[in-house]
């Protein structure tokens, strides 16, 4: 894949894009639309339909009737991963559409969407397609006079909510162990991205997925997410988003069926550097890729960086050279190394942030302006301060955008506790060359993923998910079937 910035640009003056929902295996328009806009220059891509809740309860009764009359619980698990296989290969198939479509809609630089979400979404459904028919319940030991059978089970209909900073890779996360499970799905993308998840959901058709197994609805979180919240016809929640909307999901389970919910919430992750870290310019190098990778707009953005003051300057010193060579620019442009943010609204609320830190005595060590103004698009300078103070909103309040802050600490107590000085807990770094301490600090992490001289690494075979309030449950892995299936015991007189 070696396309110029003139192909891609090309290439997405033809791109046509999908604007109905997918409800029972057809497209289905609905009553208002609503445009997305792309952040890298401000235009309109598409007119899209907007679901409220006529067009939930049809999609909900579709996964019913899928779930409860169709074929798909009750195929060999085996046969459901071949279809997931299929599907996997005409994501490749479609791969640039799908890479180009993600960063139209929210401003991620194409090579990335290509390289790095595409690659994930099809490794996630290669690895639940061919794991759904290696799996195996239970019969244990038990009293002589008894067999016990416990067996995992379907849940059944499955609502799916994901954010807009990895609209594919985080609904694959979901769709394809809950499909791989033999649940059927509703998923609802966010306002900002539902165009390559309209896409994905023509290619799951075109690859055999039985009427009504996967739907898509397009709409607004607060209309079509709360109706799909609330419809006493979903037995799962399993949500992506922010922790202030994660808590509407948990109540809406309460007024509802008390369905289950499952919570991939926000982050606000420390990079702790210790002095005998293996290389120092190397971990500075991954911590300032590490916070603006993707616009700074990653759950797990190594926001935080804890420094041990011995080393701080020239730490600090290294990640503002590389912030201030970093080239943001058009997202479809090879060349660029940061993109777009996801609209200015988005921007609007990172620039708060900015000025509030700034307020609150943070030094501003480079960044925090808006750039390429003249583009109509939605981009920022990557922003670095330091002497932050831990009690100040930019070391607790979660940016979701190319902001840095820099602590410093003068013992291993003192890193350990500033860590953990956060509602979040969703992931955090460390840079040390000794293994004992590599382990202690380790566990004395409240933190879903811990990574020990890197960071933002990982595949399929480990789960990823968040402690405290980052949320509950795990995404990949064989844990997220968890999610998607329930524990049946069969106990026999023999
Ligand atoms: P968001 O919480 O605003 O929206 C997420 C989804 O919820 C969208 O589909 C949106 O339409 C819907 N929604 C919004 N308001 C709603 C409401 N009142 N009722 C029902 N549904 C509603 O999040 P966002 O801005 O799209 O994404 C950024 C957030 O996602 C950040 O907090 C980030 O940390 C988090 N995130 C977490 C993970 C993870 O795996 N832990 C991964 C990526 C992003």
């Amino acid at each position: 894949m070696d396309l110029t910035h003139d192909d891609w640009k090309r290439r997405a003056a033809t791109l046509r894009f999908h604007g109905s929902h997918l409800i029972d295996g057809r497209s289905h328009e609905g009553n208002g639309t609503f445009t997305v806009v792309s952040p890298r220059d401000g235009r309109a891509l598409a007119d899209v339909a907007d679901a409220g809740a006529t067009e939930v309860d049809l999609a909900v009764a579709a996964a019913r009737r899928a779930f409860d009359e169709g074929p798909w619980p009750r195929l060999a698990p085996a046969e459901r991963g071949r279809t997931l296989l299929r599907l996997a290969d005409l994501i490749e198939q479609r791969r640039t559409d799908l890479a180009l479509t993600v960063s139209l809609e929210m401003g991620k630089l194409v090579t990335d969407a290509y390289h790095i979400e595409l690659r994930a979404l099809i490794a996630t459904f290669r690895w639940y397609g061919e794991l759904a028919g290696k799996l195996t319940d239970e019969s244990p030991h038990t009293a002589p006079e008894a067999l016990a059978l416990v067996t995992r089970e379907p849940t059944g209909v499955v609502g799916a909510i994901v954010p807009w900073n990895f609209p594919l890779t985080l609904a694959g996360w979901k769709v394809a162990p809950a499909l791989a499970a033999g649940c059927t799905v509703v998923l609802k993308p966010s306002e900002k991205s539902p165009l390559s998840a309209l896409l994905l959901a023509r290619l799951a058709t075109e690859a055999g997925l039985p009427p009504g197994v996967l739907n898509v609805v397009a709409g607004d979180g607060p209309v079509a997410g709360r109706a799909l919240g609330l419809h006493p016809g979903v037995d799962v929640l399993a949500f992506t988003g922010s922790t202030a909307v994660g808590r509407h999901y948990l109540r809406y389970a309460a007024d509802s069926n008390l369905k289950r919910v499952w919570l991939e919430l926000g982050g606000k992750s420390p990079n702790i550097i210790l002095p005998d870290a293996p290389d120092l310019e190397q971990a500075a190098a991954t911590a300032a890729w590490g916070v603006f990778f993707n616009q700074g707009e990653m759950c797990t953005a190594p926001s935080r960086l804890l420094v041990h003051s011995s080393i701080a300057e020239r730490v600090t010193e290294a990640v503002v050279e590389r912030a201030r060579a970093l080239r943001v620019g058009d997202p479809l442009d090879p060349a660029s190394e940061m993109g777009a943010l996801a609209g200015h609204d988005h921007l609007d609320r990172v620039l708060g942030h900015v000025r509030a830190a700034v307020d609150d005595g943070a030094r501003l060590r480079t960044g925090g302006q808006p750039l390429q103004t003249g583009t109509g698009g939605a981009y920022l300078r990557p922003t670095v301060f330091d002497r932050v103070a831990p009690d100040t909103a930019l070391a607790r309040e979660e940016v979701f955008g190319p902001v840095l802050s820099v602590l410093t600490f003068d013992d291993l107590d003192e890193a350990v506790a500033l860590a953990n000085a956060t509602d979040y807990g969703l992931a955090a770094g460390l840079w040390t060359s000794d293994l004992s301490t590599a382990h202690r600090v380790s566990r004395a992490l409240r933190a879903g993923t811990v990574w020990v001289n890197c960071y933002e690494e990982g595949d399929l075979t480990v789960p990823f998910g968040g402690m405290k309030q980052s949320g509950n449950g795990r995404d990949k892995s064989a844990h997220a079937l968890e999610k998607y299936t329930e524990l049946k015991t069969t106990w026999i007189r023999l």
